[in-house]
């Protein structure tokens, strides 16, 4: 070996093939590095269940910096990824490697103007920081995440995925709300969904559960983390969501109401005499489950119904009758519905709100089988009795690979 005259590194040149993931919040960055050349685990772990016959994207590393500007916290977005930047180093898969292909960056608003991930360039930061004031707590992150990135490798291709681009193809029927149009128009005011990564991802992800293409399929996704929403998914493109304006429109959330009569704001901002910010403080942070029982973790509230606690029961037949009406709702928007997919914390490990869920929906063709359902697991799986005309599925959500992948696709040679 030792006659041989070149290293590997000198006769082949490195090609890049990893992409960083960042996911900046207001007080957090997430980070996840990955090699778009490795197959993905979903592919690994089930190869039925891998979304994309190519599917690859493999984690090298993940992590979390949290408390940005917060006591005891790094002070900023930049001093946070610089800590991502020195826990890669230290890994020895630093920012610096040549075999870094691309950063995605996770967009939570892209408005009407961005519908596909998007190379980033000084005009698309600009875009995204007009969208600021339909995600007054999102964007901003989003945009410093962005900024410090391309700062840091002013060299390498920079990619925004929007949580909203799944949801653009929604027709008009299902985006706009019936308010005055002209309004409407001049402040953006339409339905643009959120969990939009998830939702094409799970939806994919069922489609290959059941050996089809996404295109031969109809399918109900229900991401239900601590922020829940709904899509009705028509051969793979979006035909509504339960999302909204913001993420507070739609489903019984942990901390946000989901719908409400609107005029409820008008009463409490006359009779209540609280302003539009104490309401908009109600609605998305004290309201949904942990309103209604002071828990918003599921588990507890599991832990609490089975002792006969009241609270928590009522709190979560709310969170199930809401989900239920959704699934009615969609079943009619899609005519024909071939899957329901459970995804995110709740959907993919609380067997009681899936059966709950879809408990007697028998005459709709949905069966769910009690001991499948029960049975825990993390790969995707069915958990619909044999004779379902709706296959009912958990399917383990990845919203840092199909990042990682939409930026891939589109640096790749
Ligand atoms: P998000 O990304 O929206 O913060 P996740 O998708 O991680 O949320 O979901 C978090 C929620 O998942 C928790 O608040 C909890 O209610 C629920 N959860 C997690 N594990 C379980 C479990 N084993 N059983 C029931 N619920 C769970």
């Amino acid at each position: 070996m030792n006659s041989v005259p070149f290293t590997k590194e000198e006769t082949e040149p490195v090609t890049a093939t990893r992409v960083l993931v960042l996911n900046s919040g207001s007080s957090s960055v997430k980070y996840q590095l990955l090699d778009m050349a490795s197959p993905s685990p979903a592919t690994t772990l089930n190869r039925a269940a891998a979304p994309h016959s190519d599917d690859h994207g493999s984690r090298l590393a993940c992590g979390i910096v949290e408390r940005i500007g917060e006591p005891g916290g790094v002070a900023d977005h930049a001093a946070a990824l610089k800590q991502v930047a020195d826990e890669l180093s230290a890994q020895g898969l630093g920012l610096d490697s040549p075999e870094l292909a691309a950063v995605g960056h996770r967009v939570v608003h892209g408005g009407t103007r961005f519908t596909e991930p998007t190379l980033i360039t000084d005009e698309v930061v600009a875009e995204i920081e007009k969208l600021v004031p339909l995600a007054p707590l999102h964007n901003p992150a989003n945009v410093i995440g962005i900024k410090v990135a391309r700062e840091l490798r002013p060299d390498l291709p920079q990619v925004a995925v929007f949580d909203t681009a799944f949801h653009s193809t929604m027709p008009e029927a299902a985006a706009r709300y019936a308010i005055d149009r002209a309004t409407a128009d001049r402040h953006g005011v339409r339905r643009y969904g959120f969990h939009g990564t998830s939702h094409a991802y799970v939806s994919r992800a069922t489609a290959a559960l059941l050996g089809k293409e996404p295109s031969e399929v109809n399918v109900i996704v229900l991401h239900l983390g601590n922020g829940a929403s709904a899509s009705a998914v028509r051969g793979g493109v979006c035909v509504d969501t339960s999302m909204g304006l913001t993420p507070l429109e739609g489903l019984v959330m942990g901390t946000r109401s989901g719908d409400i009569d609107p005029a409820v704001i008008f009463h409490l901002a006359r009779v209540g005499g609280l302003d539009v910010d104490e309401i908009d403080t109600l609605l998305n942070k004290r309201s949904g489950l942990v309103g209604l029982c002071g828990d918003n973790d599921m588990r507890e509230i599991g832990r609490r119904m089975a002792e006969g606690d009241a609270d928590a029961q009522l709190a979560f037949d709310i969170y199930i009758h809401r989900l239920r009406k959704y699934v009615g709702a969609y079943t009619a928007v899609l005519g024909r519905v071939d899957a329901i997919a459970f995804t995110a914390g709740v959907g993919e490990n609380s067997a009681a709100v899936r059966e709950a869920a879809l408990e007697g929906l028998e005459p709709l063709g949905i069966e769910i089988d009690a001991v499948r359902n029960a049975v825990r697991g993390n790969v995707a799986r069915l958990v619909s009795t044999g004779t379902s005309r709706v296959a009912v599925a958990v399917v383990p959500t990845d919203e840092e690979l199909e990042i990682a992948q939409q930026a891939y696709s589109l640096v790749r040679p």
